[in-house]
């Protein structure tokens, strides 16, 4: 008889495993997906690039109906699971039904931070996370609309790219003094400043948001310093945290997340944590490669083979149509690190390179961004580079008179 297997959230991670596991192990589990949105799963960083216009939010589920129908996989979407028995191994769902499992996979994704200020429980104050919210930001910011995001993050300026594009007057509030500060360098940050600036959008810095004002509805938005920006409608993009309430009133560890060993198992055997719910060696991670990497082992792991997780290198890539942004690996650097700068404001192209011990280790490309997965290969595979120091700022064109990475590694 097959095994249960239960799988609670039903997004990227989720989807991936059901994937991987099905191209393993079908047969040897009864698996059953329970996810709280009501729908199918679907691609969520295509949200942004919904919210913009370029992609019709019917064209980002990630599987058709038929293909979960086709591997036996009871799908309860429209669900959340409300409580986890781990000694009777049972889940106790909204609706009352208890579902026992032999195994359990926590892939329950994060939430948006919410700052704890006055005024954030006021109609037009929207995050942005998933299909819901997307509807909601169209319904209180059209056109004409004034919107402040606040939040100059990845998610801050992509919403507000979108917004600006759907003729809404958006003004961004950064806490910080650069725009996405844990992604870019100040040199990349101020031309990226720019470059969102010239969209129309409008940029505070340094902005401290102490309330959201007024009556019955958004008005405004007070800074600590006393300033204060009119708005319609409220974006908050400022962070996500892992959603681990479930696990850790279950009495499962919890530290920022789901805690997970190298197999991605929890400290009770047989549950298991993947995507940004989970947290490995300390790690939370907020991107989507690094979910799908988790699932493909633990699909390894559940087939019966002993693959480990050992961490992913994090990119990313700012979805802004004529705004290419590209950041991977430890891009800062540090005391023994090197950097390689190339940089022509005149035609809005910087790149830096962070080399340490002979190998790159990060970049941030800002304008020409075709070799940031080529960067991402060489710091992946942890190949030498002096052979190819040199011209490596020059990226891809060099990569024909070279040999791949893995052949250059060490
Ligand atoms: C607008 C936007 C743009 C993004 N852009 C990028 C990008 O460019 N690159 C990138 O790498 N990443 C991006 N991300 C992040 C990426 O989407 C996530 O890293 C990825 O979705 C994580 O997958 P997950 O399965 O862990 O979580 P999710 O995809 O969030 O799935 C978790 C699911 O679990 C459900 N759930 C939670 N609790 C319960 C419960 N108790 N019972 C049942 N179901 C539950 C949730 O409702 C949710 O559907 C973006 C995210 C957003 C919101």
């Amino acid at each position: 008889m097959s095994e249960p297997l239960v799988v609670i959230g039903n997004g990227m991670a989720a989807a991936r495993l059901c994937d991987e596991l099905s191209s393993r192990a079908l047969g040897r589990y009864a698996v059953a997906v329970i996810g709280a949105e009501p729908r199918l799963a679907y691609n969520r960083v295509l949200l942004s690039s919904v919210l913009a216009g370029e992609v019709a939010s019917s064209d980002i589920e990630l599987k058709p109906p038929c293909w979960w129908r086709d591997r036996g996989i009871t799908l309860r979407y429209g669900c959340r699971a409300n409580a986890i028995d781990t000694a009777a191994r049972t889940i106790t769902l909204a609706d009352g039904q208890s579902l026992p499992f032999s195994k359990l996979v926590f892939a329950t994704g994060s939430q948006p931070i919410r700052p704890v200020i006055p005024g954030m429980d006021l109609p037009g104050v929207i995050t942005f996370r998933d299909v819901n919210d997307i509807w909601t930001i169209w319904h209180r910011a059209g056109s004409g609309d004034r919107v402040v995001v606040i939040g100059g993050g990845l998610l801050g300026l992509e919403a507000a790219y979108g917004l600006a594009k759907a003729s809404a007057r958006v003004t961004v509030l950064h806490l910080m003094d650069q725009l996405m500060e844990r992604q870019l360098d100040p040199k990349a940050a101020a031309m990226l400043l720019r470059a969102v600036e010239a969209m129309g959008i409008e940029v505070v810095l340094n902005a401290d948001t102490a309330e959201i004002s007024g009556t019955g509805r958004v008005e405004g938005v007070a800074l600590k310093d006393g300033r204060t920006i009119e708005a319609d409608a409220v974006v908050v993009a400022i962070g996500i945290r892992p959603s681990a309430d479930l696990a850790r009133d279950a009495g499962i560890a919890v530290a920022r997340g789901i805690v997970v060993d190298d197999t991605l198992e929890t400290n009770v055997p047989g549950i298991h944590a993947i995507g940004e719910c989970a947290e490995h060696r300390g790690i939370c991670y907020g991107l989507v490669q690094p979910a799908h990497e988790q699932a493909r082992v633990l699909a390894d792991r559940l087939a019966g083979r002993d693959t480990h997780y050992s961490g992913s290198v994090l990119a990313t890539n700012l979805k802004v149509s004529g705004v290419n942004v590209f950041s991977v690996g430890n891009f800062l650097g540090g005391e023994d690190a090197e950097e390689i700068l190339l940089s022509d404001p005149g035609i809005g192209i910087y790149k830096k390179l962070v080399v340490g011990d002979g190998r790159l280790i990060g970049a941030v490309l800002f304008g020409d961004t075709t070799d940031g997965l080529w960067y991402l290969d060489l710091i992946r595979s942890d190949a030498n580079i002096d052979a190819i120091r040199n011209d490596l700022a020059f990226g891809r064109a060099l990569a024909d008179r070279m040999p791949a990475p893995t052949q250059l590694a060490a």
